[in-house]
């Protein structure tokens, strides 16, 4: 088969999803690709295909002969630029499923501008294909409109970032991308230097430090759509490298910087209403709902809050129950004959009609929590081995009328009432067993979160469509690190410790609470950040706490330090997974719709085949040898 040259005087007139009746009767030139082709005889249809959609083109054997016969040459994926009169169907023909279904394109030219092989799986929206097969033809995955919209809502959300932010005086800056570690603690990717052989570069894991000096150099509001590189091990919403929305402010109070994200994150979620408008598919969709915003404000709550009410601190809001403290309920003497001890919890589910309603279901769910939860938490799978050790106990009862749920029979009232508890609602009760010294008081807590996930979508009053974001504030400033017997900070040691607790840093480093917070949206962090320590004495403080001596933190952030000491301004930030947040505005469960050229688990390019073995002469060339064993 011949195909054609592109003609310098050809340009495309209009995007074929475009095109709509008021157009009709204009000379239009489209190109694309052969998405379907139906081959009637004296009438042959494509259906034509570009990013914005599709549109029918006839060619009449009659009207048109030789144009007619090239077209008997089409294949799927072809490419083409047709050119003709865009006319509106017949009544009886129209097309109601896509946007151009009242017009199609008669052609009177056709240029085949090139072939294809068969594609590895058909583009049309339904397939589920492989995601290796995916991976490893991207460009041809890519091609299908789901893909493109996706790609499409991740430019707006860009766009729509830079604009917010711009107009809120923030500069975007960039950082570099060689450079040395950063203090986010995952594994860094490192880069070796040719013309210092032994020496590397670490890639970021986030801009962190150079966001700090530049609010030292007084530009006061940054901000970077930024790519961040940590060598962990992935997840279903881990990647490699992934992208930030990563800002600094100077003289931020943690109430300015939710404000602008409250402002920021509204704003995409418009632009994600407008695009989902815009979208050909939304039609076939049939659990999209436009996003409602209905406070200009995000709650805030504590960790401590988000802890004991829902036993996480990435709530998902979208379920209200909560867990109720029953600790002053039960009294220490029952406590005690039972064997449990505080905290003792409770929490109650409503099932919708007809679900989970039998006791045996819910234990079956119930025994699944709980060996869940024992492999989890370190506290609890040690008990496997040391019988001291805390375990988990968890009871359930369903409301009846009549009934008896517990022995004692005040108890059993109070606790409806403390839970409001009707007729068929279940009951589960939840504490420690064991005498062993608990480090984390929030473990029953922890334990009712996986199972409250596990039951929302179960529970009358879910509402899955829902976006719900959520601030949750004041992490603690530490955590303990079991492994190494110290503590470690829970967000990074720049975090400002809260005024209220800074004087617990030498003495109870465990009850000191940081100017941290994280952003959530339906139970997925999205993003996260601190007022950072501005004053060279606390810094020192908090290396202290680390365990850090003054010459390994010199090691490691010395120039940082050195540059605190130049007048640095008190300021603050975050960071906002662009990636997770596309994929919920796009309805995605995985990152990897939203990314062009994703890697899978295992962190490999499937397309382009990375990372590979390098040649000996490259290697020698950086002064590396690669260990044989
Ligand atoms: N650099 C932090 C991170 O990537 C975010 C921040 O504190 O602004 O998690």
């Amino acid at each position: 088969m011949t195909l054609d040259h592109l003609p310098l005087d050809l340009r495309r007139t209009h995007r074929a999803g475009e095109l709509r009746p008021a157009q009709a009767g204009e000379r239009v030139v489209a190109m694309g690709w052969v998405s379907r082709r139906r081959d009637l005889g004296s009438l042959i249809f494509i259906d034509l295909r570009d990013r914005s959609g599709i549109l029918q083109v006839v060619f009449n054997r009659e009207t048109q002969p030789e144009v007619h016969a090239r077209a008997g040459e089409l294949r799927s994926e072809y490419v083409v630029a047709v050119e003709g009169d865009l006319v509106r169907r017949k009544p009886e023909t129209i097309n109601s499923s896509i946007p151009t279904g009242e017009v199609e394109l008669v052609a009177s030219r056709l240029l085949i501008l090139n072939d294809a092989r068969t594609p590895p799986f058909p583009i049309d929206e339904d397939v589920t294909s492989a995601e290796e097969t995916r991976l490893r033809y991207r460009f041809v995955d890519l091609r299908r409109p789901r893909m493109q919209s996706n790609i499409e809502l991740r430019h707006r959300v860009a766009l729509e970032t830079r604009r917010c932010l711009s107009e809120q005086g923030f500069l975007e800056i960039e950082t570099p991308f060689l450079t040395r570690s950063t203090p986010e603690g995952a594994r860094d990717y490192l880069v070796p230097s040719r013309v210092q052989p032994g020496s590397f570069y670490a890639l970021p894991q986030s801009p962190q430090l150079f966001k700090q000096l530049l609010m030292i150099s007084g530009f006061d509001r940054y901000f970077q759509i930024v790519r961040c590189f940590r060598d962990e091990d992935l997840r279903a919403d881990r990647q490699p490298e992934f992208t930030q929305i990563d800002l600094e402010m100077s003289f931020a109070q943690p109430q300015l910087i939710f404000n602008l994200v409250d402002h920021l994150m509204e704003n995409l979620c418009i632009v994600a209403n407008q695009h989902w408008e815009s979208q050909a598919r939304i039609q076939s969709l049939t659990n999209y709902r436009p996003i409602e915003i209905d406070k200009p404000t995000f709650p805030r709550i504590t960790y401590d809050e988000a802890m004991s009410q829902y036993g996480t601190d990435k709530p998902d809001v979208r379920y209200e129950a909560k867990i109720v403290s029953l600790d002053p309920l039960v009294s220490a003497k029952v406590a005690n004959e039972v064997g449990i001890r505080p905290p003792i919890i409770g929490f109650k589910f409503s099932p919708k009609p007809q679900v989970m309603s039998s006791a045996t279901a819910i234990r079956g769910e119930l025994k699944s929590v709980l060996d869940l939860a024992h492999q989890t938490f370190p506290e609890l799978r040690a008990r496997q081995t040391e019988p001291d050790k805390p375990a988990l106990l968890v009871d359930f009862c369903i409301v009846k009328e009549g009934a008896k749920i517990l022995k004692d029979v005040a108890l059993a009232q109070e606790l409806l009432t403390r839970l409001n508890a009707k007729e068929g609602d279940v009951l589960f009760l939840g504490a420690i067993k064991g005498t062993a010294e608990l480090r984390d008081q929030y473990l029953p807590h922890r334990c009712f979160d996986i199972l409250r996930r596990r039951i929302a979508h179960q529970s009358e009053g879910y509402d899955s469509q829902a976006k719900r974001f959520l601030w949750v504030t004041e992490f603690p400033m530490f955590e303990y690190d079991e492994e190494e017997k110290r503590y470690a900070a829970m967000h990074h040691p720049f975090t400002s410790p809260t005024d209220e607790t800074l004087d617990r840093l030498e003495s109870d480093p465990g009850a000191v609470k940081a100017k941290a917070y994280d952003i959530v949206l339906n139970g997925t962090e999205i993003g996260g950040g601190s007022i950072r320590i501005h004053r060279k004495d606390v810094q020192a403080r908090v290396f202290r706490a680390l365990g850090m001596s003054e010459e390994q933190a010199r090691q490691r952030f010395g120039f940082f330090l050195d540059a605190l000491e130049y007048g640095t301004p008190p300021h603050g930030g975050i960071a906002l997974g662009v990636d997770r947040i596309v994929a919920i505005l796009a309805m995605e469960s995985s990152i990897r719709e939203v990314i062009a050229f994703p890697k899978t688990a295992r962190a490999v390019d499937l397309m382009c085949d990375a990372p590979t073995p390098v040649s000996a002469a490259q290697l020698k060339e950086l002064g590396l040898e690669l260990r044989k064993d």
